[in-house]
């Protein structure tokens, strides 16, 4: 928590803007006992409409931990589309860099059952349309921040294009290798810090090196990986940067809801790199943020503003 509070300090007189390209979707959940299974038709409780998508989370956890942030994305011109550009206004995210597309806002629906385990379904819709000529568009303004966050829920062209541009600005790019699929290496590669949770990572060193520091620390160095952070949910993280390995505990918290809880972890994490602040205490910070969001439901509509964060990490 110490580290955390200094780390908030700093965020708070920031210096660097956060870019982050990416997905933005509407999160279509219904609750149901039981989850179905294939040809099997179950009865759920009303559905709920949350805004969510892994970098607008990323972008409302940033801007709401104190960083000043830009999104660049697509939405559609429907209902869903206005309900992220509201979420993220609300929470102080430049929306400047977010189109309106042809087609429908990109949808994630959601099934869970009693015990909190879900299934996802992703429909890209406009997410599906964001292409090298939004990085292009966007250049201006990407070569100005000086941390970029990309995940992998929009097309590879996007994301090396952004990558590139704002590695020879001297931006540094921030990659979280989710939701795991087949990926370009050079993105992999040239990705200054990468935020992988156990399953990601052993999918970029190709072995599952397990939960303990020291080995995770090996696997990353053997693949020439030298800032990274590895979430482990309720077990926290391991930060390695320069060397040092900082293994940093979750928050013992009663968890509901754990949906974009990474996302959250990795909005807040940017925040602190743009402050400069070192990862391990980045981390720590992150793991804050994270706690207090998988105690309410949804992912966006769960995550604390400074204020409130500010009164969880005095608790510790
Ligand atoms: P994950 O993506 O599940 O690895 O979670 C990302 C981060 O969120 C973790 O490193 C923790 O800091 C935090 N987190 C996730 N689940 C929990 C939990 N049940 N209780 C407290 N913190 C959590």
């Amino acid at each position: 928590a110490r580290a955390a509070r200094s780390a908030l300090e700093r965020v708070t007189n920031r210096r660097g803007r956060v870019g982050v390209l990416g997905s933005l979707n509407a999160d279509l959940t219904v609750t149901t006992r039981t989850l179905p299974g294939p040809g099997e038709t179950v009865v759920g409780d009303p559905l709920v409409v949350r805004p969510g998508g892994k970098s607008a989370n990323q972008a409302v956890a940033c801007a709401l931990a104190g960083a000043d942030t830009l999104m660049v994305g697509a939405v559609g011109d429907d209902a869903h589309g206005e309900m992220l550009r509201e979420s993220l206004t609300r929470a102080g995210v430049d929306i400047s860099g977010v189109r309106s597309a042809q087609v429908a806002t990109g949808t994630a629906v959601i099934t869970v059952d009693h015990r909190g385990e879900n299934t996802i379904v992703v429909s890209a819709g406009a997410n599906g349309t964001l292409g090298a000529d939004d990085v292009h568009d966007a250049a201006d303004a990407l070569r100005a921040v000086s941390v970029l966050g990309l995940c992998l829920e929009v097309s590879d062209p996007a994301l090396l294009a952004a990558q590139r541009l704002v590695n020879s600005a001297g931006g540094t790019t921030v990659l979280n290798v989710s939701p795991l699929r087949e990926v370009s290496a050079e993105l992999v590669a040239d990705a200054q810090v990468l935020i992988v949770n156990e399953h990601e990572l052993a999918a970029v060193v190709g072995s599952d090196p397990g939960r303990e520091p020291a080995d995770i620390a090996a696997a990353l160095d053997g693949h020439g990986i030298g800032r990274a952070v590895v979430t482990l949910g309720a077990q926290g993280s391991v930060a390695v940067e320069a060397g040092l390995v900082v293994s940093v505990p979750a928050f013992p918290v009663q968890a509901i809801d754990t949906t974009g809880a990474g996302d959250a972890f990795m909005g807040t994490l940017m925040a602190a790199i743009a402050a400069e602040v070192p990862l391990g205490e980045g981390a720590a910070l992150a793991s804050a943020f994270a706690a207090v969001a998988v105690t309410r439901r949804g992912a966006q509509a769960s995550y604390p503003g400074q204020p409130e964060l500010q009164e969880f990490l005095a608790r510790w």
